[in-house]
């Protein structure tokens, strides 16, 4: 897969794709990440990706002329499948989207920054818009390494133990039991009895109870009963 996120901010993503499981997939070739500078692909003098809303009002908006500009060099190396702009009012991530999601072979992520971008690049250049949760962040840098790793972890080779993304909540519209290891006990504190059981069907049948009480518990809409 491979994933080309266009930003004005490429330092705030590095960090997250330069540590644990979405290095190990980088380094493994499963996933190649592409960081775009959107500034460099500014024709006026000061290099300025943003300018006043027409219209007026407070704020600044993303100008289209940069983002055009990268995207089309972006679109000269590959066709993407999807060009995600990351946005408060975008569908909102789930399990099953990042699911599809890594199913794909290439996905443009767009940042936006200040009010957002010029509404004729979502019209015309963006096939799916994506939030994170109903709240504004500063930038798209944070939602689009959410994205990017809620997706990468998917891809079949990247987890060590491939089911383990399979046992994770929101797959089977379940949360994920409660886990312990060592020590058995700690300061009085102990681990339920039936995990030492040695019976695999009476561990899997309690943790399936737990996940169901969890979820019942905690996301109630998950469950149809
Ligand atoms: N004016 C916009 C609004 O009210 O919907 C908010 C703009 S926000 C300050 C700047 C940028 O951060 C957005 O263009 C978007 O790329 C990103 N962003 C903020 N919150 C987000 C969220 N919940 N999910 C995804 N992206 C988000």
């Amino acid at each position: 897969m491979k994933i080309d996120i266009l930003t004005i901010h490429p330092q705030l993503l590095q960090s997250p794709f330069e540590h644990s499981i979405l290095k190990r997939a980088i380094d493994k070739n499963l996933v190649d990440v592409k960081l775009w500078d959107i500034r460099k692909f500014s024709t006026h003098k000061q290099k300025s990706v943003d300018d006043y809303a027409f219209g007026g009002g407070a704020g600044m908006v993303m100008m289209i002329e940069p983002i055009d500009n990268c995207l089309q060099e972006v679109k000269k190396e590959n066709q993407p499948d999807e060009v995600i702009y990351l946005t408060p009012d975008g569908e909102v991530l789930s399990q099953k989207l990042a699911n599809h999601l890594s199913t794909l072979k290439h996905i443009v992520m767009i940042c936006g920054h200040y009010k957002g971008v010029d509404q004729r690049v979502r019209d015309n250049f963006v096939t799916r818009e994506v939030s994170i949760g109903d709240y504004v962040l500063s930038g798209g840098e944070l939602a689009a390494a959410v994205l990017s790793d809620a997706i990468i972890r998917l891809i079949p080779g990247v987890l060590s133990d491939e089911t383990s993304a399979l046992t994770d909540s929101f797959q089977d519209d379940l949360l994920a039991p409660p886990v312990y290891t060592r020590p058995m006990e700690y300061k009085g504190l102990k681990v339920p009895e039936v995990l030492f059981c040695g019976d695999h069907k009476k561990i899997e049948e309690w943790r399936h109870q737990q996940s169901l009480e969890r979820t019942k518990k905690l996301r109630p809409h998950l469950t149809k009963e």
